[in-house]
């Protein structure tokens, strides 16, 4: 059951989250330090910057309590969260959490000016599609098991979750649709 949600406020897009949260009515906090995850049944990891947040989560002593935290509670990461929660990254300027078995590519689709919005087609609602924004996003390069597929753009996976863990290369939290939050706190309350 979700109770309250967490959002890590160290750096990137954490308050257009806590708005998305707000709409909701879920009850939130931005998460500055580890003792803060305490009551928190959700982390969310804004997109951003993934090398900014690795060394931040260093810097911050965060790196073993979301581990921890990760074993009985969720993580939602997206765009650099969905990178931080990755497996492996062909860079050695961050560290990831290897919270979920993927792989992916930085900054896949190109620079800044080669952010877009497309429509994605939602595994959980096949009425409507989903108008995510990329902004210099990750492309996932590897599945591992266990890995389910929730949403494609153009027949490839944008988000995934371990049934735990879910995560966007999109950030779901620009714009007004509340669906990708609202599935996952059901998912959390199933
Ligand atoms: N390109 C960024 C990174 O690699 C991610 C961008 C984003 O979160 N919108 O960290």
């Amino acid at each position: 059951m979700v109770n309250r949600v967490g959002v890590l406020a160290l750096q990137g897009n954490y308050n257009q989250h806590k708005r998305m949260l707000n709409v909701l009515g879920i009850t939130n906090v931005l998460v500055q330090y580890p003792q803060e995850l305490e009551n928190c049944d959700l982390l969310i990891i804004p997109g951003g910057e993934s090398t900014a947040i690795s060394k931040q989560i260093e810097r911050n002593n965060f790196r073993q309590p979301i581990i921890n935290f990760a074993k009985s509670n969720s993580i939602f990461g997206t765009c650099a969260g969905m990178i931080l929660i990755s497996s492996s990254v062909k860079e050695t300027n961050l560290k990831p959490l290897s919270l979920m078995d993927f792989e992916v590519n930085r900054n896949a689709f190109g620079r800044q000016i080669d952010s877009f919005s497309g429509n994605l087609l939602l595994e959980f609602d096949d009425l409507d599609s989903f108008k995510g924004f990329f902004i210099r996003a990750p492309k996932v390069s590897q599945l591992g098991n266990g890995i389910e597929i929730l949403a494609t753009y153009k027949k490839q996976p944008v988000m995934i979750s371990n049934g735990r863990h879910f995560a966007t290369t999109f950030h779901p939290e620009i714009g007004g649709d509340c669906r990708i939050h609202e599935h996952i706190m059901g998912k959390i309350n199933e």
